[in-house]
């Protein structure tokens, strides 16, 4: 059975080659995704229940974690290039720890935009499971339509609420 595991490598190599973190792990018999090193780094300042349902949901759907907090410095450049609507420090991903993650299905398909609507909807059930409300950049007025938004954001996950 092939098997993906999550790796932000820009490198090309074999994953069947990979020991130590990058080892699949397997829960009753079934290989599991872990995510990589990188994606653990991004992980690090994530607000604790966003990072519960990414734990969760890691289980099950190969990601990656592109991005959590974000500096003034990252944050003004992203607005520069068009990626992000706001500035330092306005954005969910400016505070500590951050309430916004930017995740990507593992392997990075930028063109198959289908898979990051298939990966919000796990998402997006898990964290209902765990009572925890989230926002999702595909869709930002949470009507459970993608039609209606103007600016789309499919990696772009953030915790409502009080923390
Ligand atoms: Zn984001």
């Amino acid at each position: 059975m092939a098997l993906s595991v999550s790796c932000t490598s820009s490198r090309p190599h074999n994953h069947k080659k990979l020991r130590g973190p990058h080892s699949p792990r397997s829960f009753l018999g079934v290989k599991m995704p872990q995510f990589g090193a990188r994606s653990l780094e991004a992980l690090e300042y994530v607000e604790p229940r966003l990072r519960l349902v990414l734990d969760e949901a890691i289980r099950f759907w190969d990601f990656s974690v592109l991005e959590g907090f974000r500096g003034p410095e990252r944050q003004d450049e992203l607005f520069t290039q068009g990626a992000t609507k706001v500035r330092w420090p306005n954005s969910a991903h400016n505070s500590l720890p951050s309430r916004a993650v930017d995740i990507a299905p593992y392997p990075i398909d930028w063109e198959d935009t289908e898979r990051f609507v298939q990966l919000a909807g796990a998402i997006l059930t898990i964290a209902r499971q765990f009572g925890i409300e989230l926002r999702w950049g595909g869709d930002w007025d949470r009507d459970g339509r993608m039609s209606d938004e103007r600016f789309r954001d499919l990696v772009h996950f953030e915790i409502m609420g009080e923390s």
